[in-house]
């Protein structure tokens, strides 16, 4: 069995901008990990304070994970406070180690938010952290095989989507999971669930398919070998 984990700087960003290719894995029997950084609740709205907003965000997003029969983790970093630091890489990479995670879908490098740039280069460093032998923790390092970066409304500077995948038979399931977000039912800021559907539709048709997700990969790692 394979897991799969995505990591997000805010509940919310996981699910909805790689939710799709979780819950095909879901769908294959693999499991399933969503790790967000912070709770995203200083975007407090009316009827919440900070704290039960915060107390929400977790249970959605633990509603969300268990739909797709997996794991949700939430870490107790203040929303607007992510910032890069190799001690929460390497706690990151601990939580990588003990799910023996095999694919990461996380942020691209740029954004408009600091949340998630902080979110980008953690990330990266903690699948650094958690793959290399020689760095000793308690647990063995996780077999990481695959990581990409998912396509973000808020991290669109130089994204180029490179890794399609046909989520077709996954779309109803993540749509109805996702709206156990307050993001998707409730925002007034951005139309989420309008952008990922339509996203969701427009990369479809790029394969031929009713439904597909696009995923970034590094500069580095665009290479074939032809043979003639
Ligand atoms: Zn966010």
């Amino acid at each position: 069995m394979k897991t799969i984990m995505a990591v997000g700087a805010h509940t919310g960003d996981a699910q909805l901008t790689s939710g799709l290719l979780l819950a095909r894995h879901a769908q294959e029997g693999d499991r399933i990990v969503t790790l967000d950084l912070t709770a995203g609740e200083r975007g407090t709205p009316a009827g919440f304070t900070q704290e039960s907003f915060r107390q929400y965000n977790i249970e959605c997003a633990g509603q969300f994970a268990q739909m797709l029969g997996g794991k949700s983790i939430v870490l107790d970093i203040p929303d607007g406070e992510l910032t890069y630091s190799q001690e929460l890489a390497i706690r990151i990479s601990d939580i990588m180690r003990e799910y023996e995670v095999s694919t990461v879908l996380y942020h691209w490098k740029n954004s408009m938010h600091k949340d998630h740039i902080a979110a980008s280069q953690l990330t990266t460093d903690a699948i650094f952290f958690a793959s290399l032998g020689t760095f000793e923790r308690p647990l063995p390092p996780a077999p990481i095989r695959r990581f990409l970066y998912a396509e973000n409304w808020e991290d669109s500077e130089g994204f180029v989507p490179y890794a399609y995948f046909d989520v077709t038979q996954a779309f109803p399931l993540w749509k109805e999971a996702v709206r156990k977000l307050w993001l998707t039912e409730h925002s007034r800021d951005f139309r989420y669930l309008q952008y990922y559907e339509g996203l969701a539709r427009m990369r479809g048709a790029l394969i031929k398919k009713e439904y597909g997700t696009a995923f970034g990969i590094d500069e580095y790692a665009k290479r074939v070998v032809m043979e003639t």
